[in-house]
């Protein structure tokens, strides 16, 4: 039988067979999956090939087999050592909640979520929420912040998670796909997701509060069906994604408009910070490219998060 992985607790996993039954299963023996060491095998999202089995009159499962994951996300665990935990696998999208302010969210934040996401292969979706807060600059802002996104090819929205607004456009977007809802703590995650499902409870609400207290927990994400026929996986502090560990030369790629004009540079190995007939430069000049994303990126390149960058 196949399923999906709805939930795991280390050594069970909820799994939804392709009929809609939910069983509980467990691994036998090791898995390994190719380039990966982590701490958890099988995460939430998981496309499993399992056995059933009956014991007394219970009947659970036994995995066998994991199906190729299209993507997944990690943390590393700084206290276990480094250790890497995947988090969820197979996601379609992943949406970003954005304020301008309580709390603000820096375009160096987006940008490198952005990056990440790309280096994961996930879809993000940017929601720019409590728009009904706004003033006149702030909307000029918001404004602007959408075009650059959208110039780069990322889709933008405009919403108002707690009046409702534009959440019927957020649900148009989750339609038969499984999304996550990332941002900072306060942006409205819970809010949007109760507006899309009245009732539903996240838990990255009182992870944060632990966080607060410094406390380490073991945090399982968690998948669920929405009534509208949508999935979302919750997982707990889902302000952003684990650090990928990324070649310096890779990072320019994930800039999708720096890679773009990238064989116009000089240098086929070109880091577009002081070498010589760079196209991303030259683009930046003529502001075909953002200031604050090539900030941004030279802050990840150069791992600078003073934002020492030399301006000409
Ligand atoms: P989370 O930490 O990302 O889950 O954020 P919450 O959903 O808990 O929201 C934080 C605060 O922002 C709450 O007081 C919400 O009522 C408020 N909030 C969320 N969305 C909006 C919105 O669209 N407009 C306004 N004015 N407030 C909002
Ligand atoms: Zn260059």
């Amino acid at each position: 039988m196949q399923g999906t992985v709805y939930k795991s607790t280390g050594s069970w996993y909820t799994v939804k067979s392709e009929k809609g039954d939910f069983i509980e299963c467990r691994i036998k023996g090791k898995f390994r999956i190719k380039g990966i060491k982590s701490t958890n095998p099988i995460a939430v999202g998981d496309h499993v090939v399992f056995d059933l089995e009956q014991i007394g009159d219970e009947t659970t499962g036994i995995i066998k087999e994991i199906k190729e994951r299209k993507n997944y996300i990690i943390r590393k665990s700084v206290k276990l050592s480094k250790q890497t935990h995947i988090i969820a696998a197979n996601l379609d999208q992943v949406f970003l909640l954005i304020t301008l302010n309580n709390p603000t969210t820096f375009t160096s934040f987006i940008d490198r979520f952005l990056v990440t996401a790309e280096a994961y292969d996930i879809p993000v979706v940017l929601l720019f929420n409590k728009m009904d807060l706004y003033d006149e600059d702030e909307m000029v802002e918001v404004d602007y912040l959408v075009k650059l996104y959208q110039d780069i090819g990322y889709h933008c929205l405009e919403i108002a998670a707690k009046e409702g607004e534009n959440v019927d456009k957020v649900k148009e977007l989750m339609l038969d796909k499984t999304s996550m809802f990332s941002g900072h703590s306060g942006v409205g995650k819970s809010t949007l997701v109760n507006a899309l499902e009245p009732g539903i409870q996240l838990k990255t609400a009182e992870i944060s509060e632990q966080h607060l207290q410094g406390q380490h927990t073991t945090t399982f994400a968690e998948m669920y069906d929405l009534s509208f026929g949508a999935r979302i996986i919750d997982t707990p502090g889902i302000k952003g994604f684990g650090i990928v560990d990324m070649e310096q030369d890779e990072i320019g790629d994930y800039f999708p408009e720096f890679f773009k004009l990238k064989s116009e540079c000089k240098f086929n190995n070109c880091l577009h910070l002081d070498e010589p007939k760079c196209a991303i430069k030259q683009a930046l000049e003529e502001d075909r490219v953002a200031w604050s994303r090539y900030r941004s990126y030279v802050q990840m390149v150069t791992g600078d998060e003073e934002n020492t960058y030399r301006e000409r």
